[in-house]
């Protein structure tokens, strides 16, 4: 069946398609108090798929109403959490069930390629809500140790009205991580996607409502970060707001959040990730093709990019020629096209800046192997090919900063130590890969490194279960497993004299 979705149908159902691109507030899709839009953008076609809601301060203000509302009613606050359960469950089936559609809206709002929207990010995104369903019921609470004369219960309760701010490289993906959990928890949620890529965070709001979640338990404000964003952040009736995105904007929410009502502000932020080869590595065809994967999937806008390769001397220019073999299997292409491996970047303007990158890293005097070259295919110069640099000093812009492209820093090391410090050497602490064949280095390494996440011998392993977050400016809190949980969860102490 997926042979017959070639390229001409995926171009025909993008022509077809007709998203719906309002607020969604107290479960029905309505317009901008204001009445005002923005255009959501696709990348590869320089075309406005739709015009957008552009939800400001009265908007935020109407959907914290009633997420509020919703949850002072409780009928999802205060349901047994076993009531809970089939409706995120119907909610994943029905995400499966529209596969096709909420794959195209990722494609087409930031250019991802539609192979990997619809064989990960909706699969992903489903899995996400059954594995949170599952969960609603099996968790339980305490008694505290406190002696014959008292019952000490802590319980768990849910904070209230949750905010969650997305970013737009993985839209629906995203929007799972914080609204699965936060639900699951009992909680009424306020979703804002990135203005690059609304669609499919309102698509999402409408399949809840089929799946029968309660009206106003999740709203979605599509709309820019200084208006929508800086109005959930500021709100004085918010009680927790996650964030994923920049370290820059994750600081900002910590401001708005002493400047208001102090609500907590859990942060997944950006990244350096340090993919570390040594020399002792057997499989070294594996690690390049790994290598290839951790800066090229998703166009290299992956918080938790392997883009810092460190590769120890002895092995050096035999794995920098067995990665420049496995990048050239990535080639931008048109995203509808099944073939794709390599979509287009968000937008213009960022690929722009990542452009600027790899300027900047010729200007620094790094060796350029592969790529460099921003593309035009169609009407769109969205594209970059995959790039490679090697010599890159630890001191150089494209070792320390955040490029959010497939831009690949090839840095080298000598010594178990030397590798370790350069590792660290960075602001961020999301990722962290370890490639090595001895167990005693293997757990060494992993222990060294200041990371949310050590892979080893793979890169960027991930699963519902296991929690995903960073240390450093890369943020704190967890998403993903039960530690999410954490998040949208009140700890209430009851003490009763006996
Ligand atoms: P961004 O920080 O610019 O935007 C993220 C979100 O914040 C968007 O919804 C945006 O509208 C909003 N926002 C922007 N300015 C705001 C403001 N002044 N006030 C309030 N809200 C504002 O990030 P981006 O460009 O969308 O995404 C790329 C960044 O996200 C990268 O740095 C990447 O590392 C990070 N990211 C991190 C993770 C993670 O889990 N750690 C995952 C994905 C992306
Ligand atoms: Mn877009």
């Amino acid at each position: 069946m997926l042979s017959s979705k070639d390229l001409s149908f995926w171009t025909a159902c993008a022509s077809a398609l007709q998203p719906a691109a309002q607020a969604y507030i107290d479960g029905r899709l309505q317009d901008a108090v204001d009445g005002r839009q923005f255009a959501s953008i696709c990348p590869h076609t320089g075309h406005t798929i739709a015009m957008v809601a552009r939800c400001a301060q009265a908007d935020v203000d109407l959907a914290v109403s009633a997420a509020r509302r919703s949850f002072e009613g409780g009928d999802w606050s205060r349901c047994h959490p076993r009531e809970r359960k089939p409706v995120l469950q119907k909610l994943a089936q029905l995400l499966r069930d529209n596969a096709d559609e909420l794959a195209l809206l990722d494609c087409l709002d930031m250019g991802k390629p539609i192979s990997d929207a619809l064989n990960i990010d909706v699969p992903a995104t489903a899995a996400l809500f059954d594995w949170y369903a599952e969960a609603c019921d099996k968790l339980y609470d305490e008694v505290a140790p406190s002696g014959p004369d008292a019952l000490a219960l802590v319980t768990r309760e849910p904070v209230g009205v949750v905010a969650a701010v997305i970013p737009w490289n993985f839209p629906l993906d995203m929007a799972a991580w914080k609204v699965a959990p936060a639900l699951a928890a009992g909680n009424s949620v306020l979703l804002k996607p990135a203005e690059q890529s609304p669609l499919s965070a309102i698509r999402l709001a409408q399949l809840a409502s089929e799946a029968g979640l309660p009206d106003g338990v999740l709203n979605v404000l599509p709309g820019y970060g200084e208006e929508a964003g800086q109005a959930l952040g500021l709100h004085p009736d918010i009680d927790c707001l996650s964030f994923t995105g920049s370290t820059e904007i994750g600081k900002r929410f910590l401001a708005y959040s002493a400047a208001s009502n102090m609500k907590m502000v859990w942060l997944e932020c950006g990244g350096k990730s340090p993919n570390l080869v040594f020399g002792d590595c057997a499989d070294l065809d594996a690690a390049a093709r790994k290598a290839a994967f951790g800066i090229c999937f998703n166009q290299g806008q992956v918080c938790s990019a392997s883009s810092r390769l460190l590769v120890e001397n002895s092995i050096h220019d035999r794995f920098v020629e067995k990665v420049l073999t496995e990048m050239a299997h990535y080639q931008p292409g048109n995203p509808l096209d099944p073939a794709t491996r390599l979509g287009s970047l968000v937008d213009a303007g960022h690929t722009g800046r990542v452009h600027g990158f790899i300027e900047d890293g010729v200007r620094q005097g790094a060796r350029l192997l592969a790529g460099g070259e921003r593309l035009r295919l169609g009407d769109s110069d969205c594209y970059l090919q995959p790039t490679l640099f090697t010599g890159v000093t630890p001191q150089m812009r494209i070792a320390r900063e955040e490029i959010f492209g497939p831009v690949l820093s090839v840095l080298r090391f000598d010594s178990e130590a030397e590798a370790i410090a350069m590792a660290n050497d960075s602001i961020y602490g999301l990722a962290a890969a370890v490639w090595t064949d001895q167990l005693q280095r293997a757990h060494r390494v992993a222990r060294a490194l200041r990371a949310g996440t050590v892979s080893v011998n793979t890169v960027d392993a991930l699963d519902p279960g296991v929690p995903f977050g960073g240390c450093k400016q890369s943020g704190f809190g967890r998403d993903l497993s039960l530690h999410a949980l954490d998040k949208f969860s009140q700890l209430k102490t009851t003490w009763i004299s006996l």
